[in-house]
């Protein structure tokens, strides 16, 4: 059988390009061969948070795993069977949850039946996306390929403590994947943002809020700046998130407070993002962009259709994911620039 053979070291260089092979690996049955793992990052190799990727997807189809190690740069994963199911990770080290989840999804999101996956570990972690990205913005595009994904937050944890806890509820879709077009955001029907702030003096949510709500134009009384009650034994952290709802598209962006960030400057930092986003022409952010290629690339190679969508930048994560998923796909895909965005095509190779 064919294998899929990465090198760590391309492009981007970090752990994005491991959990896509995981996932093309799963998806496709091939066995994935990946070497100079996270080369393009300070502390190469296999971290916990990289490691709970492999033994999650070992979980999920009975596969085998050489090199599954700290600080591993081989692995040589060998897939099994998919088997749809109840599943709970635990990730050490408060690493990412979402970045779990989105490493079994496509195996389990064309398995043959339902499956839930309960994760504990961190959902709003630095250079991760946070819970409320994928529940807002990722699964209802997923949705729209004919799959079923609910995410229920039960509790958030923060970088390092961690502590959070979230469930989803996959049904596969009916075969084959319809692939969509999301070429347009369409007019902005809602605009707000929430401040969470666990732990942390009350007036950082209130500043972030303030300070955001100048730049935006979101008021308090509107509905626009909120302040969510805590859950128990939640945080200690802070993340100031904004959720943008287009008509054919919603955006979430999110920032993460730090010790030696002011509240207002972790406000600033997002309405920056956010006027960047919005300056474009480009219908999905540069995270979704570089997270939305998979699930799209899977419905092209099941339905033989092609598909296309903007988004605002190419980043080094989308480039990186675009050679990836050619490598482990007989997909094409093509980046080119359009009017304020960069169009994304993805069509079958043959
Ligand atoms: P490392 O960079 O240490 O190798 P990693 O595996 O955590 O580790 P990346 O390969 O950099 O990380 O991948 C990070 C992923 O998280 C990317 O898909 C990126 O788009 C996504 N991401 C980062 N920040 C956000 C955010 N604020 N909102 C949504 N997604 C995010």
């Amino acid at each position: 059988m064919e294998q899929i053979r990465l090198d760590g070291s391309t492009g981007e260089g970090g752990g994005q390009i491991l959990r896509t092979g995981l996932a093309l690996s799963m998806v496709t049955g091939q066995p994935l061969h990946m070497t100079r793992i996270r080369a393009g990052r300070p502390k190469p190799g296999l971290m916990r948070q990289h490691l709970a990727c492999v033994q999650a997807a070992v979980a999920v189809c009975g596969g085998q795993a050489e090199g599954a190690e700290l600080n591993s740069q081989t692995l040589v994963f060998t897939p099994g069977a998919v088997r749809a199911g109840h599943y709970r990770f635990q990730i050490a080290t408060a690493g990412s949850c979402l970045l779990v989840l989105q490493t079994v999804l496509p195996a389990l999101m064309l398995a043959d039946g339902a499956s839930r996956v309960e994760l504990a570990g961190g959902t709003h972690n630095p250079m991760a996306p946070p819970f409320d990205f994928l529940e807002r913005a990722f699964a209802p595009l997923v949705r729209r390929l004919g799959v079923g994904l609910e995410l229920q937050l039960q509790r958030r944890g923060f970088f390092p403590a961690g502590g959070g806890e979230l469930v989803a509820h996959i049904t596969p879709a009916a075969r084959p994947l319809a692939p969509v077009d999301v070429l347009a955001r369409g007019p902005l029907l809602n605009g707000w943002a929430e401040a969470l702030a666990p732990g942390l003096a009350r007036n950082i949510a209130h500043r972030e809020l303030e300070t955001l709500g100048q730049r935006m134009g979101w008021t308090f009384e509107a509905g626009q700046l909120r302040q969510p009650a805590t859950r128990q034994n939640e945080g200690p952290g802070n993340a100031l998130i904004a959720t943008l709802e287009y008509a054919h598209v919603t955006e979430v962006f999110c920032q993460l407070g730090e010790r030696s960030l002011s509240a207002e400057q972790v406000a600033k930092r997002l309405a920056d993002e956010i006027r960047a986003y919005q300056l474009s022409s480009g219908a999905l952010g540069s995270h979704l962009a570089d997270q939305w290629m998979l699930p799209l690339a899977l419905a092209v190679w099941q339905s033989g259709q092609a598909a296309s969508y903007t988004c605002s930048e190419m980043t080094p994560h989308t480039e990186t994911n675009a050679q990836t998923i050619a490598l482990g796909l007989p997909v094409l895909v093509q980046i080119t620039p359009v009017a304020r965005a960069m169009r994304v095509e993805i069509r079958p190779a043959h």
